[in-house]
């Protein structure tokens, strides 16, 4: 408290769903600064803020703050860049801001723990040691081994008959311990890069034109080359002293790419994805905010690392919907990045061989380059892709004649096959043969599946389970059937079909512990596994050498998807799966089996390509105004009742200033109204103006909870919504 009747307030970020900062005063003689964490008293509890801004001076008749707690840091821990970023964050993405910046903090330092790099205990030589070594005579071996194997640098271990020399070492003043804070660095390996392909080359030269921020759609088909151009820029960048940030969809299930950029740079690589242990990660990004690191390989979280001297940010299969967020701040990891690329100056590579329609649009504004590859390295071939039409055909277990005989001419040629199927246990449904009964989950509007292999019923939806019933749950036949085909049943239909050959399970079921991932990889790399059946889960980036046949088995679900986006995700889906054939010495194979190949979608795809078929839609996308040439938000709700979800999502409707060129359509029940035994609704809102979407809902989101009708509901709010369930 000042004499002057004024205190010195501070603002800070507490992570609590509360749209403000809050302001706490400063105690004499402390130096907060923004980006620093504090403890402060929050309501009853305590908690581990972030400091926005600098000190300012308030009347202290105004109100009375409570002081800060605690300075936990000496210095600011979110650098300036990445405060401001996640400001920005909680501004567009309509969340509070004490939530938003703590996402950008790993878990132990969002706690409060000490933001410290890890240090390892090591011997050392002197400089007195190191002019010793010409006086030890040579029959005083262990003295002579031990200075020199320090002179060779610290050592964390020194084997046993060294220790003992050690400690006499020091006493002498030859050697003593020192906390060594890096990780060593372990050589890059220059000769494994390759030359170029003219095409790659020409890439190459493009990417390399101008300086500053600079978005570059890498448009290569799987196996073009795009992670080869990509380490080349990091090249550039780190050689030129500068940092590169890798996003991935899904690191856990693609080491490859985190294996490439490390066999590249070495140890100067760190990974960050949330398979990885919390205090592991923490380092990782401390070692980034320090500059210890070249490159970061991450998924979407890592898009908040902090960087010393970030100079590149490369989005590797940017069209992947999993680099939405779907909780808390909902933000896209791509879009952060791009605008964070923005604020620094910095350029972005975004990298697919099927490209989102919303990056398109933007190379067809020309505010985005494109920069192709249409070839492939290796094989020159692009996999043929033909249409199996279904109608009147006899299917065993959902797989039809003449895609059972490719299957068995691949395998005779020494190929691999990939079949591809959206939905993983043995059958969908289990039907009442009686009376039509189907097991319903009991909190979802939804079925059980059958997981055979488990014998369970599980629901996909909430993953409730019960046993698999053995009588009908209302005629109490005792005839049930399983209708429709998941993994587990093709799995198992084609062991009948190709006895004696390796026929294996890739989804989530089959994948669960640690490390059989690898060993499944491993398994299809060596040839060992003959038939892969699998989820979109196989569509990630991986690289099979000997895959010659992929079928696909269901993608008419696909063409009438609920969603706005279905065809979008259908084409970029059998473009990606597809793109597995091929990619050794054996030309690839695609069957698509289909009861409706007169579809004029699926037609396009397979007749002109990918990029003409999202040309079609992006056409459809700009008659109707939606996205990317309309913006979307939707405000969800849930609660114990469908009329409380939907009387709060009337009140928030009625919370919205109107203006035109807006709209609001709802509130609706959600596609699956009840879900994990609460009921859902739904309000979208719409306008052709991302700056009036932005301004309409700043004024109304955060004062939402103050609604009567939000205590009885769970509601969130998501800009730019990956879809609209
Ligand atoms: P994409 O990322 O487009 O799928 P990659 O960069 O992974 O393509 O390249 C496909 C394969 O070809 C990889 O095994 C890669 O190591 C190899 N490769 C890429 N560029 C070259 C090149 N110029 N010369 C030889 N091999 C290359
Ligand atoms: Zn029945
Ligand atoms: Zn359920």
């Amino acid at each position: 408290m000042s004499a002057s009747g004024t205190a010195r307030a501070v603002a800070v970020a507490v992570p609590a769903p509360l749209y403000t900062a809050f302001d706490y005063e400063v105690p004499a003689g402390w130096a907060p600064r923004p980006g620093m964490r504090v403890q402060v008293p929050f309501g009853r509890r305590s908690a581990v803020g972030v400091v926005l801004e600098e000190p300012r001076e308030v009347p202290l008749a105004e109100r009375r703050l409570r002081p800060l707690a605690q300075l936990l840091d000496d210095a600011p821990l979110l650098t300036a860049e990445v405060l401001e970023l996640a400001r920005w964050c909680a501004a567009y993405y309509q969340h509070p801001v004490g939530e938003s910046v703590a996402t950008c903090l790993p878990g132990p330092l969002r706690g409060g723990a000490p933001a410290a790099l890890a240090t390892r205990r090591a011997w050392q030589l002197t400089p007195a040691g190191a002019a010793a070594l010409a006086q030890i005579p040579p029959r005083a071996r262990a003295q002579r081994a031990l200075i020199e194997r320090l002179a060779a640098g610290p050592a964390e271990e020194l084997p046993e008959a060294l220790a003992a020399t050690a400690r006499i070492a020091m006493a002498r003043g030859w050697v003593e311990r020192t906390e060594l804070e890096d990780a060593p660095v372990a050589a890059a390996d220059p000769a494994s890069a390759p030359s170029l392909t003219p095409e790659q080359a020409d890439a190459l030269a493009q990417l390399r034109k101008g300086d500053g921020f600079q978005v570059d759609v890498l448009d290569g088909v799987t196996g073009s080359g795009k992670t080869e151009l990509y380490l080349q820029r990091a090249a550039d960048v780190v050689a030129a002293g500068g940092q590169v940030l890798v996003l991935a969809p899904e690191i856990g299930l693609t080491p490859q790419l985190a294996g490439r950029f490390a066999q590249r740079f070495g140890a100067r690589v760190e990974r960050y994805h949330s398979a990885m242990a919390e205090g592991e990660r923490a380092q990782a990004w401390l070692r980034a905010r320090a500059g210890r690191c070249a490159v970061v390989v991450g998924t979407r979280s890592a898009v908040f690392v902090p960087f010393a001297r970030l100079g590149l940010v490369v989005v590797d299969e940017e069209h992947d919907t999993s680099f939405k967020q779907q909780e808390g701040l909902r933000y896209s990891a791509r879009d952060v990045a791009v605008m964070r690329a923005r604020r620094l100056g910095v350029p972005v590579i975004l990298g697919s061989a099927t490209p989102s329609l919303e990056t398109l649009a933007n190379v067809q504004a020309q505010r985005y380059r494109h920069v192709r590859l249409t070839r492939r390295v290796h094989t020159i071939a692009p996999p043929a892709i033909r249409l199996l039409d279904l109608r009147g055909q006899r299917l065993k277990e959902g797989l039809s004649a003449p895609l059972l005989q490719a299957i068995g001419r691949h395998l005779g040629a020494g190929g691999q096959a990939l079949l591809f199927i959206n939905r993983r246990g043995f059958a969908p449904v289990l039907l009442c043969h009686d009376c039509g009964w189907q097991m319903p989950c009991p909190n979802c509007d939804a079925r059980m599946t059958l997981h055979r292999a488990r014998a369970r019923m599980v629901c996909h939806h909430c993953a409730a389970q019960a046993p698999v019933p053995v009588k009908c749950g209302a005629c109490a036949s005792g005839v049930l059937v399983p209708v429709g085909q998941g993994t587990e049943r093709i799995e198992e239909a084609l062991h009948a079909e190709f006895p004696g050959k390796r026929i294996e399970r890739f989804d989530s079921d089959r994948i669960r512990r640690r490390g059989e991932l690898e060993r499944l990889l491993d398994d299809i790399r060596s040839g060992d596994v003959h038939v892969l059946v699998g989820t979109q889960m196989l569509a990630k980036g991986h690289d099979f050498a000997g895959l010659s046949l992929v079928g696909i088995l269901n993608v008419d679900q696909a063409l009438y998807g609920a969603d706005f986006r279905a065809l979008e995700r259908m084409g970029q889906l059998v473009t990606q799966v597809s793109g597995r054939a091929g990619r050794g010495t054996q030309p690839g194979e695609v069957l698509l089996q289909t009861h409706e190949p007169q579809h004029p979608a699926l037609h396009e795809l397979l007749r002109a390509g990918y990029g003409a078929f999202c040309d079609t839609l992006l056409a459809q996308r700009r008659t109707l105004g939606l996205p990317p040439f309309g913006h979307l938000a939707l405000l969800r709700a849930d609660a114990p009742s469908a009329a409380q979800a939907q009387a709060f999502l009337a009140d928030a409707r009625r919370a919205l200033p109107g203006a035109q060129g807006f709209s609001a359509l709802g509130p609706v029940p959600a596609p699956m109204e009840r879900l994990g035994g609460r009921f859902r609704a739904q309000l979208l809102l719409r306008s052709a103006s991302r700056s009036l979407l932005q301004r309409t809902l700043s004024a109304a989101v955060p004062g939402l909870d103050a609604l009567p009708s939000a205590r009885a509901v769970r509601w969130s709010v998501d800009v730019d919504p990956a879809d609209l369930f």
